[in-house]
């Protein structure tokens, strides 16, 4: 069991903003910009690659929230979203989420391979030249 189904399941904290039956959204627990939220199902995707087209509908609906809670969360300048998928993109929790950024100009987010961090969308640096 992956701290995210801990945290669906209470079984651990969590700020949580938002839930229904299909996703939960709360705070991440080391936020990299002033808003920095997780969308994240409540079916155990492990991560993007494991999808199927069974999932379509809880896809389309994970970017909806995003939209959703940016607007709540006063996102009005924007906003970034991103997903983690596998070892190279950094992800460090394998159970599929949305990350929500925003509320400060956020880093560049292009090809990491040689100037920064694969986690750069996360990183305050400036983008790569
Ligand atoms: P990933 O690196 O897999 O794309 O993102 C995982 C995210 O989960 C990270 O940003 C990390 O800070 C967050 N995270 C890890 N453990 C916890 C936790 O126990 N609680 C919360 N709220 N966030 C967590």
């Amino acid at each position: 069991m992956t701290i995210f189904e801990k945290i669906i399941t209470r079984q651990i904290p969590a700020k949580i903003i938002w839930e229904d039956d299909d996703a939960v959204v709360f705070h991440d627990v080391n936020p990299q910009a002033p808003v920095h939220v997780l969308i994240v199902p409540k079916k155990v995707v492990p991560r993007l690659t494991d999808a199927t087209d069974d999932d379509r509908a809880l896809l389309g609906k994970l970017l909806l929230v995003a939209r959703d809670m940016a607007k709540k969360l006063g996102l009005s300048s924007g906003y970034r979203v991103v997903i983690n998928c596998g070892p190279d993109a950094g992800e460090s929790v394998p159970h599929l989420h949305v990350h929500l950024l925003g509320k400060r100009a956020l880093a560049g987010h292009q090809d990491s391979s040689s100037c920064v961090p694969a986690r750069v969308f996360l990183a305050p640096k400036a983008p790569c030249s």
